[in-house]
């Protein structure tokens, strides 16, 4: 287990009526949308038996099948879980750059453990099976769908916009979520994404806004979701 979770108790917060945010189950959290058929998953954690342990709750909540995965970014922590969601007709989305980034990455592991064990230090002891480094099962699985800037879908009545952002990496993406307050009439706006780690030279926020003066300015009368996940990031990853 990470130790930048390994003190934490694993839970799934209800950030929403319809989103859950799979906490501390490992190093980076998985979120879940619920549509009206189906279950989009937005980032898979770090490894599978995270995924499976975060599924294995989330099913409490809802039987429905997995529609979509959600890519953030490459880095491992996000993406290592997938096989635990894939199944027959789930589709997998990331920015364009994702899997050069990812390649090259990997390109370079060798020197990335290095730098993470001495600036995070990771690894830690092998063997307990949740970490990046020590879990020999890489549940990643290669996006089929990419696109470049911006990309919508609809599923199960939810409407979801992606868009191509800064954050942790050049492949970032961010996911917005529109629709209309059945009582205020108000759009209500929802964001996902890395922006509270922002290491590229341009700060995320200022995408953030970009997008929230594109929904009519809406944002800044809106609480922020994510938010109440953001006590679950412990730290760079990778
Ligand atoms: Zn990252």
């Amino acid at each position: 287990m990470d130790s930048r979770v390994r003190n934490r108790k694993a839970r799934l917060i209800q950030a929403t009526d319809r989103v859950y945010c799979a906490n501390a189950y490992s190093v980076s959290n998985a979120l879940y949308v619920i549509t009206k058929k189906s279950v989009v998953v937005i980032d898979t954690t770090e490894s599978i038996s995270a995924a499976r342990a975060s599924l294995a709750d989330f099913r409490k909540i809802t039987e429905l099948p997995v529609s979509w995965i959600v890519y953030t970014h490459f880095h491992g922590d996000h993406i290592r879980g997938a096989k635990a969601f894939h199944g027959p007709g789930v589709k997998i989305i990331a920015q364009r750059r994702m899997p050069e980034d990812l390649a090259r990455n990997n390109m370079l592991l060798p020197y990335r453990e290095r730098v993470n064990a001495i600036q995070l230090g990771t690894p830690l002891p092998a063997g307990n099976g949740t970490s990046v480094l020590n879990d020999p099962e890489d549940g990643y699985m290669p996006p089929d769908t990419l696109f470049d800037e911006e990309f919508r879908f609809e599923e199960g009545g939810t409407q979801f916009e992606l868009y191509h952002t800064q954050g942790e990496s050049t492949d970032h993406l961010m996911v917005w979520m529109p629709r209309k307050n059945p009582v205020s009439r108000r759009p209500f706006l929802s964001l996902f994404s890395d922006a509270e780690q922002p290491v590229e030279s341009r700060p995320p926020r200022g995408e953030m806004d970009r997008v929230a003066r594109a929904n009519a300015g809406a944002a800044a009368r809106m609480p922020h979701p994510f938010a109440r996940c953001a006590g679950a990031r412990g730290g760079g990853d990778r």
